[in-house]
């Protein structure tokens, strides 16, 4: 399937393309650093409109049952269906990830779509009768207003579709601003948003860099933000938009860690943190980035992760067989070199060097191989620092208790596994470990979409995560009635 893309990017505001008036920025394909298109950085003025829209738009999509809202999620479902292989191939396109790992996570996008059909149910309040004499309370949801999501750009389709569905069916209007280095997965499904012929204003794409996330944490119509991406911007979007008055949740960066013990099963646990470590260029943010062997698990693991490493398969990832991509920009693969070589002066030993491979027919593009580093000290900048790039640090230790221990010296929270069969050391470890998202011989503990995607630490600031019941009550706001009818004319009415 080739497919064309326009010039330029556009926005999607009140229910109609528009041109910005912005400048703009170039959108490289990072498999061979070709131009895909440019995309506008779009202006204030912009942003304004496009709050102003959903302003608008609010006071009506409020008032439509929920069970006419969700109408509008179940044809998004079917285009998405039905464009499932077009989109996918935009997100490997623009992102370098696989053609599998596109579908994967498109396919977790629509599962959110899903999830949020469910609403008539998520979003019921609670009632009780005679909480003294004759007087009854209820509890109610109501949706907030308008919500925005400020995306990153590891997976355009999905994480925007964390939050939209539920903030949509909830009866909120939104805003979708997505990373400005992969704003054509977006572009695309705005396509198939527009056909919904939903009311005008409903749902806004503007596309932008850090002027239109200012814009977004100060515009007084915005109720509520969800962000996802790096810590720092996490951090600060979060105190910013706090002190606005705004509801915001903000998920960050992590540096997760996995525990192999001696008993676990080496075939497989070698196959599933592979896939963990270097799945995605290793730009996942629940991507394993240690390995913590446990006694012997020292040798074999470390022989075979190695040999598996070596033996990826590199490419562009619309080719059948490649399995892994790029990284998103020559400047992230500068970034990501210049770490490996800080964990070799650490003290490292480089068992698996990834450093300016050779991909023959795509010389331009951003590609490291994936890398493990032996005998990572972890008091070490790289035992710390956050990759996010194809690279794993293995660290030896004697005992699970160690490990554990150094797990929860960490900074991040996102997620921790353990391999092993044994069920009591996967008691202590689920119940111990301080991450928000564990996995049990398990190398990414994606929570499905009915389930919170749990972050801790400074891997998320706020109180309710995105997805499932979460998201429900992060887009509505709660109203208790408590409510009394007089007796003194029943009977002359009735
Ligand atoms: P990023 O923080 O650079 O950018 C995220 C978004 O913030 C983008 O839309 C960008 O335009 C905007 N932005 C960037 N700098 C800004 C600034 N100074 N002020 C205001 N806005 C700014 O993140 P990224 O590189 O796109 O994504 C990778 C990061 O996201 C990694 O740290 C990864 O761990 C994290 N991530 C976390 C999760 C999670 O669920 N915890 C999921 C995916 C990615």
């Amino acid at each position: 399937m080739t497919q064309t893309h326009p010039a330029m990017l556009q926005n999607y505001i009140n229910g109609q393309w528009s041109v910005s008036v912005g400048e703009s920025l170039p959108v490289i394909n990072p498999a061979n650093a070709e131009l895909l298109t440019q995309v506008p950085l779009s202006t204030a003025a912009e942003l304004n409109q496009a709050a102003e829209a959903a302003a608008t738009a609010f006071s009506t999509w409020r008032r439509t049952p929920a069970t006419q809202r969700i109408q509008y999620l179940f044809r998004l479902k079917g285009l998405m269906e039905e464009q499932f292989e077009m989109i996918a191939q935009t997100i490997t396109l623009e992102c370098g990830k696989t053609l599998d790992e596109s579908k994967g996570e498109l396919r977790r996008a629509i599962e959110n779509v899903e999830i949020a059909c469910g609403i008539p149910m998520m979003m019921q309040g609670n009632n009780f009768e005679d909480i003294a004499s004759g007087i009854d309370e209820f509890m109610i949801r109501q949706p907030l207003g308008v919500a925005a999501v400020i995306a990153p750009f590891n997976f355009p389709s999905m994480i925007p579709f964390w939050f939209l569905p539920y903030a949509l069916a909830c009866g909120n209007t939104y805003i979708i601003k997505p990373s400005e280095r992969v704003p054509l997965t977006m572009q695309k499904l705005f396509q198939l948003i527009d056909q919904l012929d939903l009311p005008k204003g409903v749902i806004n794409l503007v596309n932008g860099d850090k002027q239109i996330v200012e814009a977004i944490l100060d515009h007084p119509a915005i109720r509520a933000i969800s962000f996802v991406g790096s810590t720092p911007v996490a951090r600060y979007i979060y105190s910013r938009a706090a002190a606005n008055g705004k509801r915001v949740q903000c998920q960050g960066g992590a540096k997760n860690p996995v525990i192999i013990l001696p008993d676990a099963d080496l075939e497989m646990t070698t196959r599933i943190t592979a896939d963990s470590a270097f799945g995605c260029a290793g730009q996942r943010c629940l991507a394993a980035s240690i390995a913590i062997t446990v006694g012997e698990a020292r040798h074999s693991y470390s022989a075979a992760i190695a040999e598996t490493a070596a033996s990826r398969k590199v490419g562009n990832g619309l080719e059948a067989g490649v399995q892994m991509g790029p990284v998103i920009t020559a400047l992230s693969r500068q970034r990501i070199e210049s770490l490996i070589q800080l964990g070799i002066d650490e003290g490292a030993t480089p068992l698996v060097d990834g450093r300016s491979p050779q991909i023959p027919g795509y010389e331009q593009g951003h590609f490291v191989r994936p890398t493990v580093l032996q005998n990572v000290d972890p008091a070490s900048e790289i035992a710390k620092t956050e990759i996010f790039g194809p690279v794993l640090s293995l660290i030896h230790l004697d005992s699970i208790e160690a490990a554990i221990a150094l797990i929860n010296s960490g900074q991040y929270g996102n997620m921790a596994c353990l391999f092993t069969d044994s069920g009591a050391a996967a008691r202590k470890f689920r119940y111990e470990a301080e991450a928000g998202n564990i996995g049990i011989n398990i190398g990414v503990a994606a929570p499905m979409a009915f389930f919170p995607f749990s972050g801790w630490k400074d891997s998320f600031f706020g109180d309710l995560h995105g997805q499932g019941q979460h998201a429900v009550e992060f887009f509505t706001q709660t109203k208790v009635v408590v409510e009394r009818w007089s007796q003194k004319n029943w009977s002359r009415q009735f």
